[in-house]
């Protein structure tokens, strides 16, 4: 079992429900457990369209034996089961699910990189975070 980060973000639609659903979802996976649920909090948006609706984010601290790539692609998955679409970058979504952290694995490949690059500088990300670590 590998202790690993997960990162929620929501904006469009009843962005409290898309967020608990995804926890739901994610507590359904197999071989996984989720151990601790931050708070929600909202977000101004950081980059993207200018215009579009804050932010509602939290984070995950889950257990699990799914490897790095299967765990991407459940996440896509619930990504594309709660109604995400591809827009622009940083654009609005639904709902937003990344891995923060795979225990203490480092991964440079094309579709997955961890921990995530682009957490670091974000309070978005960094808030929720520092509630489950
Ligand atoms: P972002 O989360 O940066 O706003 P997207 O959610 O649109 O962007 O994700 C774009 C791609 O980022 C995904 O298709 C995925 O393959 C890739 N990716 C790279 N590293 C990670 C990670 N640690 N967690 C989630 N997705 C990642
Ligand atoms: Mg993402």
């Amino acid at each position: 079992m590998v202790i690993c980060y997960l990162g929620i973000g929501a904006n469009l639609g009843n962005r409290r429900k898309n967020i608990e659903e995804a926890i739901k979802k994610i507590k359904e996976l197999k071989q996984t457990k989720v151990l601790k649920v931050s708070r929600l909090i909202q977000t101004k948006p950081v980059g993207g369209p200018s215009g579009q609706p804050d932010f509602l984010n939290a984070a995950l601290k889950i257990q699990t034996r799914i490897t790095p790539l299967n765990l991407l692609k459940e996440l896509k998955t619930i990504e594309k089961e709660l109604g995400r679409v591809k827009t622009v970058r940083n654009g609005p979504r639904t709902i937003d699910l990344d891995i923060l952290f795979y225990g203490n694995k480092i991964i440079q490949s094309k579709v997955l990189t961890v921990p995530h690059p682009r957490m670091f500088a974000r309070e978005f990300v960094l808030k929720p975070l520092a509630e489950v670590i």
